[in-house]
């Protein structure tokens, strides 16, 4: 009983008024469903108060009210104002605490300040600045030993049966996932490592050229706005595939041209690509191989070129398909 009266109050003291939290909640769900999002002046989402008060005025949803708390279906939370992938459903476990729980962000996704109260510390969307929640560690839930506690309503979950998923290695990731990223119907473009021996390698590893990863990017997106073939063709169109290991500057095995297919689908698709480019004198050294484990760079590494305001120096679009 009494840990009831101290629960109680903790919420109480924490969290805001039934009533508020409750329409949040329905406005947060039927959100979802809307195909058209209006935009505010930023080009952000528009908000409704509900979210307005959470996202911008660092308000708490009342725990175990979000509509997400208790989603374990495969996908990615995305920022509700401005659609910046911030989790994988990976990462997500249950802790019973009443919000949403992830033991990690998607790399570079999410900023870390201290809290207004002295104590806690806040985390925002990097890339909008909207309250999400608090990071709590040590204890003990997983074994990172991280809670991200995120309101709901600071977010929309794509199942990932609306998504399909790409991997692309042409040379240094920054220059990879500068051009991807900006596809419409992309939601997600990851830097990272791939084909190599060594499980969730360091930058300082890979660089040393044996551990066998390429850099890539990982990316998800929305094949009702965009396709394989348009990414693949960006790809292609983004760096050099006749050179061997290397793309300009940038010499060794890390940067090799290489498309990770997902499935036959894809693999057909690069194949027919790279004939049309041979049927056009290039000499594709392009290798096609299936896709094992793809392992997040650094937070760094991250939309490096977009957070530096630098545009890549050996990715330079040229278009090659008609
Ligand atoms: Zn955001």
């Amino acid at each position: 009983m009494r840990i009831f009266f101290s629960l109680a109050l903790i919420f109480s003291l924490a969290c805001q008024p039934a009533a508020v939290e409750k329409a949040a909640e329905k406005k947060s769900t039927a959100k979802t469903q809307k195909v058209t999002k209006e935009k505010d002046k930023m080009g952000y989402n528009k908000l409704t108060k509900e979210e307005e008060y959470v996202i911008v005025h660092k308000g708490t949803e009342r725990a175990f009210t979000g509509n997400l708390t208790d989603n374990y279906a495969r996908g990615i939370y995305v920022c509700r104002r401005c659609d910046t992938p911030l989790y994988r459903s990976d990462s997500k476990f249950k802790s019973n605490c009443g919000w949403p729980s992830f033991d990690d962000e998607i790399q570079g996704a999410v900023k870390r300040l201290p809290d207004a109260d002295g104590r806690r510390v806040e985390i925002l969307c990097n890339k909008c600045d909207g309250h999400l929640g608090h990071v709590f560690h040590g204890e003990g839930f997983t074994e990172k030993n991280t809670r991200h506690c995120v309101n709901s309503i600071s977010m929309t979950f794509i199942p990932e049966t609306k998504l399909e998923r790409a991997i692309f290695a042409s040379g240094c990731f920054w220059g990879t996932e500068y051009h991807l990223e900006k596809v419409d119907g992309v939601l997600s473009a990851t830097s990272g490592y791939i084909g190599g021996s060594v499980k969730n390698p360091t930058y300082k590893q890979i660089c040393s050229g044996t551990t066998g990863h390429a850099e890539a990017v990982e990316v998800f997106y929305d094949p009702a706005k965009t396709s394989y073939e348009a990414l693949a063709k960006l790809y292609f169109e983004t760096h050099d595939p006749s050179q061997l290991n290397r793309q300009g500057p940038d010499i060794g095995t890390q940067y090799r041209s290489e498309i990770f297919y997902l499935n036959d689908d894809q693999k057909k698709t690069a194949e027919k690509l790279i004939k049309i480019l041979e049927d056009k004198g290039v000499k594709v050294v392009t290798k096609l191989t299936k896709a094992p484990k793809f392992w997040d760079a650094e937070a760094y590494h991250q939309n490096y070129y977009d957070l530096k305001g630098k545009k890549p120096y050996c990715h330079i679009y040229q278009k090659k398909f008609d």
